[in-house]
Order: structure tokens, then sequence, then C-alpha cells
């Protein structure tokens, strides 16, 4: 599977069968981060995502005092991927790269305090205020 950017210079490879763990965002940082409502990524495990082509890094701090940091195309401007520094063995790639309307849906959704008020999302999902612990 390979996700890209909108101009198809920097691409993922993710490897036939890798399980990804899908977080849908609704954090004020990942909706500037992506220009729309929420933010969602399939992370994987690290050796199973290939990276080609030029990027670069933007890097905030977390609520939690970690980093959280976010790859994007500079010649389109698409997030491809994301890293938190909790994490480090773990790629995230943006879901909307893919480019799958099958794609699986999210597990849980998290920062729904900043959740846009007219969205409602499937109850069957874990739902939580801040972080995954809240
Ligand atoms: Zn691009
Ligand atoms: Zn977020």
């Amino acid at each position: 599977m390979e996700a890209r950017c909108q101009c198809g210079s920097l691409t993922a490879t993710i490897d036939d069968g890798a399980e990804p763990t899908i977080i849908l965002c609704h954090c004020l940082d990942c909706q500037r981060r992506t220009g729309s409502h929420y933010g969602s990524i399939a992370y994987y495990p690290g050796e199973a995502v290939a990276l080609v082509g030029e990027a670069r890094e933007f890097t905030r701090p977390t609520d939690a005092g970690n980093t959280f940091t976010s790859g994007f195309c500079p010649r389109c401007g698409s997030t491809v991927y994301a890293r938190a520094s909790r994490l480090p063995e773990i790629t995230g790639i943006t879901v909307g790269t893919i480019g799958d309307p099958a794609f699986p849906r999210p597990l849980r959704s998290v920062y729904e305090q900043s959740r846009h008020h007219w969205l409602t999302l499937p109850d069957d999902m874990g739902h939580h205020p801040q972080g995954r612990n809240s």
C-alpha cells in the first residue's frame, strides 16, 4: 500500500499485512496541522513503513511534555507522516494520504473537548475528552 502527498513527490510504502492503530484527533493543533475539522493518523511499526522523497518536519510540544513531529512535502504541503517522541518506534501515516475510502475506521477519537459541535461519530469507538487515558 502506498500513501502519497498531493503532488506525489513524497510517498510512504506500507508493508501489506501491517496492522495500523488508527486515531482520530480533534485537538486544535491537529485542526491547524490539517486545515480540517480533525486529524486522523494510522500508526504502524516503523519497520513497516518506507518513506521516499524530500520532506520537511515541524515539531511541537504535546500536553504530556513530549513532542509530536509531522513530516510534509515541501512542494505541495501535504502532511504524510508523523512521529511522537514518546513512541519513537512507531510511524504514523496520515489517513487522507492513503487515499482509500474503504480504509478501516479509527479505533478511538481523542481530544473531543475541541470536537466541532455538529460532528457525530459512532458510539462504539473509544471517546476521550483529551488523550486516551482521559
Ligand atoms: Zn507533494
Ligand atoms: Zn491532535
